[in-house]
């Protein structure tokens, strides 16, 4: 189970992505003003940040850029998820400081997936060196921490 804080003003959005996480046994929560999701992660502290890019008030790339520069949140692996994909997109996304980027109308197993991919990659990022939770093993045992060299799709 991963606390993972939802950043997205779409009700429907957010039911869906609440829904896809709660039957993944992760334990979600929404903000949908972005102006208060930085304050909701630093009382949430979660495992991972999924935002919108498109919002009102603070936009999800000016979000990253807080998040990364935050004390307290910079380590926590962020996941974009934005219905505008222009070219060169992704790689503005990735610059912010975003590990992932999945595109909507989302997949609902392309979705899951770079979840269970970022939290894996961030328990292997522990420096307690003990053993991390056993659901970071179980499924794909070879997610690796690095970035996804030049994959094209
Ligand atoms: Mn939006």
């Amino acid at each position: 189970m991963a606390k993972i804080l939802i950043v997205e003003d779409n009700a429907l959005n957010i039911k869906l992505f609440c829904d896809l996480l709660a039957a993944h046994g992760h334990k979600p929560e929404a903000v949908t003003d972005s102006r208060n999701a930085l304050d909701a992660a630093r009382e949430f502290g979660p495992d991972l940040v999924i935002t919108d890019i498109q919002l009102p008030h603070v936009s999800g790339l000016d979000l990253i850029r807080l998040i990364r520069k935050d004390e307290q949140l910079a380590s926590i692996p962020i996941m974009a998820v934005t219905a505008y994909s222009a070219h060169g997109d992704e790689e503005r996304i990735r610059a912010a400081g975003a590990q992932a980027y999945v595109s909507k109308p989302i997949s609902v197993v392309k979705f899951a997936q770079t979840v269970d991919e970022l939290l894996a990659a961030g328990s292997d990022t522990d420096p307690t060196g003990e053993s991390p939770a056993s659901w970071a093993n179980e499924g794909d045992g070879g997610a690796g921490p690095s970035e996804p060299g030049g994959e094209e799709v």
